[in-house]
C-alpha cells in the first residue's frame, strides 16, 4: 500500500483517519498531533520545568523524547524522574527498567532523579506482595503517586508529566462505568492543575494517542525501553482490567475510532460533570509524620500508613 502523502511504501494504517503513512510522514504526523494536542489543550500553560515521570516502558520513554524534542516550542525544560520499585522477583524486572529509564535520561541529556523504593523509603514491592496479604499494585500504585509527587516538588518542577495513553484512558473509563467508580473518574482528567495541598500539575500529553501507534513510533525512532510486563501484570485485578482493555480493542478494530470517542465524551462532557457532583470542599490534612497532604483532614496519609504496617510486617517476619 503507498502512502496517503507521497509515492513512499506505507509502514502505517491510521483506520480511524483513512491514513496510510510511509515512515516519515508517519513520523512527522504524530509530532505534528503531539504539539497540537498540548497547545490545543493548553497542558502546558504556565508550567517552567516538568518532570517525566519515566518506567523504561515504551510510552514514558517516548513522552520524554518528544517533549524534550519540542521543549523549546512549548517554552519548557524538560527533567527526569524514575523509580526502583523493588520488583526483582527472579525477573530483575526493575532493575532493568531503571536501567533502561537512565541510559534514555542521558541520550536525552536531561537532568534526572532515582528514587529507590528499598533505600529511600525501607521497602520494596517484592516484599510487600510476600510478606503481606495486599495486592501488589495497590501498594505500587499509591507508592508511585506519593513518590512521583513529592520527587517533582523536590526538583522544583511545576508539572509532572506521565505515558498514560488513549488504550489506559478507555480502559479506566470503561471500567470505572463497570464498577461505579464515579469519584476516581471526576478526578482523573489529561490536566489536573494542583489541588488539595499539592503543588504540582499533572498532564497526561498521550491522553487521546492510542498505544500501538506510541509502540510504533518508538521502534521506528530506536528508543531504547524495555519490552517486558511487571510479573505482577497478570494479578487478579490486573486480569479483570486486561479483558476490558482486550474487549475495547476488539471494538476498535470493528469501530475505528471509537475509542477516541469514548474517551473524547468523557473529557469533553462526562468527566466535568462528574467533578460538579464530586468535587466538594474536601478537608485537607498534613501527614504528621512526612509533612505532605492527607485527604479528609488525616493525621497521616496514606502511603505513611501503608509503609508503617509494610516495615511492620517485615520485622514481625524477621527480615
Ligand atoms: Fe506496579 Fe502493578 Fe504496574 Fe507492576 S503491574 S508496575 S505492580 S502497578
Ligand atoms: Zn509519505
Ligand atoms: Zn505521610
Amino acid at each position: 500500500m503507498k502512502c496517503s502523502l507521497c509515492e513512499k511504501e506505507a509502514v502505517r494504517e491510521i483506520p480511524y483517519m483513512k491514513l496510510f503513512l510511509c515512515r516519515e510522514h508517519f513520523i512527522d504526523w504524530f509530532n505534528q498531533r503531539f504539539i497540537r494536542d498540548a497547545k490545543r489543550y493548553k497542558l502546558f500553560e504556565k508550567s517552567k520545568r516538568v518532570a517525566v515521570a519515566v518506567s523504561g516502558g515504551k510510552d514514558s520513554t517516548t513522552m520524554l523524547h518528544l517533549l524534550n524534542e519540542v521543549s523549546k516550542q512549548l517554552n519548557i525544560e524538560i527533567i527526569g524522574v524514575t523509580i526502583d520499585l523493588g520488583i526483582n522477583n527472579g525477573t530483575k524486572y526493575s532493575s532493568k527498567s531503571v536501567e533502561i529509564a537512565i541510559d534514555n535520561f542521558k541520550i536525552a541529556q536531561v537532568e534526572y532523579k532515582v528514587i529507590d523504593l528499598n533505600k529511600d523509603y525501607n521497602f520494596t514491592i517484592d516484599r510487600a506482595k510476600s510478606r503481606t496479604n495486599r495486592p501488589a499494585c495497590s501498594v505500587c500504585g499509591l507508592s508511585k503517586r506519593y513518590i512521583l509527587n513529592a520527587a517533582a516538588e523536590e526538583m522544583n518542577a511545576d508539572t509532572l508529566a506521565t505515558g498514560h495513553n488513549l488504550d489506559d484512558m478507555a480502559q479506566f473509563i470503561f471500567s470505572g462505568y463497570i464498577y461505579g467508580n464515579f469519584e476516581s473518574l471526576a478526578r482523573n482528567s489529561m490536566i489536573n492543575p494542583p489541588e488539595r495541598g499539592y503543588k504540582i500539575k499533572k498532564v497526561k500529553p498521550f491522553f487521546f494517542t492510542p498505544e500501538n501507534e506510541i509502540l510504533h513510533y518508538a521502534i521506528l525512532k530506536g528508543y531504547p525501553f524495555i519490552y517486558d510486563p511487571c510479573p505482577y501484570s497478570s494479578e487478579f485485578g490486573s486480569v479483570a482490567q486486561e479483558r476490558i482493555g482486550d474487549m475495547l480493542k476488539n471494538m476498535e478494530t470493528k469501530m475505528p475510532g471509537m475509542m477516541i470517542n469514548l474517551v473524547k465524551t468523557f473529557e469533553k462532557q462526562i468527566r466535568p460533570a462528574l467533578h460538579n457532583i464530586y468535587s466538594k470542599d474536601e478537608d485537607v490534612g498534613k501527614c504528621k509524620l512526612c509533612g505532605r497532604p492527607t485527604s479528609n483532614g488525616r493525621d497521616i496519609c496514606s502511603f505513611c500508613s501503608i509503609k508503617n504496617k509494610l516495615i511492620a510486617a517485615q520485622l514481625t517476619n524477621g527480615l
